[in-house]
């Protein structure tokens, strides 16, 4: 059941030959369990938080899904439609994620982060429990990347995974740094409240604006050199708006304006969250983890599976996790 505490994990007398133990709670690990589920697969989800929505959970106020909710599903049950039309919140897809979760009784252990994963005889010690495999979907949201550079600049410094809404910065000089969907989402959420520079390496590649979340992942599964051979943002209708009333104006790289801001915002990405992985010393010189003997890395980015990063695209790469590890 759901949330039902401390239940062990070990080789069960008569049980299923395999058990798996899934690391994070997120939209990955939910979908891991899915298909865990119906390939008869005994197994456990650790998830480090207290509730579920795993990233969602933290977004600033007005991030909005790209793609329409009918479009950003799960495997086995769409996302119920957003009750005003457009693009779901985040709250929504937490709403989601807690339902996806009760729905197909997930056995969800909440509040247990894991520390360290060990190869044994036969398997992994996650922690402490035995596990015939493991799936790790921890995410990156954890692990907020920031250039060296800040460092020796003055100001206050924050990361996208801090920005919270126009209000915290009003009447501010600040300079958003990043190119990518955050930078461009966060700029215009902020261009009509604070004096607002934005600062990218090279200019703002917009998406087409009729391409939405449902068009990327045909492009990111199909598209040789995926969706970043296209553009890297894609024009939400508020990025579309403020670029369209010229307010996202783009410069590059400058350390005199970042030095003069109030607050600066780096939006400069995520890396993996794969401490926990650290013992087994399978990363590559990227920092990623490939996936190895009944250990599946998933929903980290591209290099996990097509568009696994995203709600559609993960359902996909957990199927083939999945297949796998019976198959093994
Ligand atoms: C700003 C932004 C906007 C996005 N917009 C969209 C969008 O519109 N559509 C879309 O499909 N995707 C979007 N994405 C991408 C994607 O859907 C998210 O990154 C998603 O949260 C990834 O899900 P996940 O399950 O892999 O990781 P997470 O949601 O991060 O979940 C991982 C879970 O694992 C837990 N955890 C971490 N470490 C441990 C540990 N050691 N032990 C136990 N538990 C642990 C965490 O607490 C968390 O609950 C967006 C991402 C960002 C950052």
């Amino acid at each position: 059941m759901p949330g039902s505490g401390t239940r062990p994990v070990g080789r069960r007398e008569g049980g299923t030959a395999l058990n798996v133990i899934v690391i994070g709670g997120g939209q990955a690990g939910l979908a891991a369990g899915y298909h865990l589920r119906r390939a008869g697969v005994d197994f456990t989800i650790l998830d480090a938080q207290p509730e579920p929505g795993g990233a969602w959970l933290h977004g600033w106020d007005s991030l909005r899904l790209f793609s329409p909710a009918r479009h950003s599903s799960l495997p086995g049950w769409p996302m119920p439609r957003f009750p005003h039309e457009g693009y779901p919140t985040a709250d929504h897809v937490v709403d989601y994620l807690a339902s996806y979760e009760k729905r197909y009784e997930l056995p969800v252990e909440r509040s247990v982060r894991v520390r360290s994963v060990r190869r044994v005889e036969g398997g992994y010690d996650v922690d402490g429990r035995f596990a015939d495999a493991v799936i790790s979907a921890t995410g990156t949201w954890w692990r907020p990347f920031i250039p060296a550079v800040a460092r020796d600049l003055p100001g206050r410094h924050l990361h996208t995974v801090q920005y919270r809404n126009p209000q915290q910065l009003a009447g501010q000089r600040v300079v958003v740094v990043g190119g990518g969907n955050s930078g461009a989402q966060i700029a215009a959420d902020l261009a009509d409240h604070v004096d607002l520079t934005w600062i990218t390496r090279r200019p703002p590649r917009y998406l087409p604006d009729e391409i939405d979340g449902k068009a990327l992942f045909g492009i990111a599964t199909q598209w040789p050199g995926g969706v970043g051979a296209l553009g890297d943002i894609v024009a939400v209708p508020p990025v579309r708006d403020a670029r369209d009333r010229g307010l996202l104006v783009a410069r590059p790289m400058d350390r005199r304006l970042v030095a003069d801001a109030d607050t600066v915002i780096w939006c400069t990405g995520f890396r993996p969250a794969l401490d926990h992985l650290a013992p087994l010393n399978l990363r590559d010189r990227n920092g990623h983890v490939h996936a190895g003997p009944r250990l599946h890395p998933l929903g980290y980015g591209d290099w996990t599976g097509p568009a696994s990063a995203t709600l559609i695209g993960v359902g996909p790469t957990a199927r083939a996790a999945v297949a796998e590890l019976v198959r093994t």
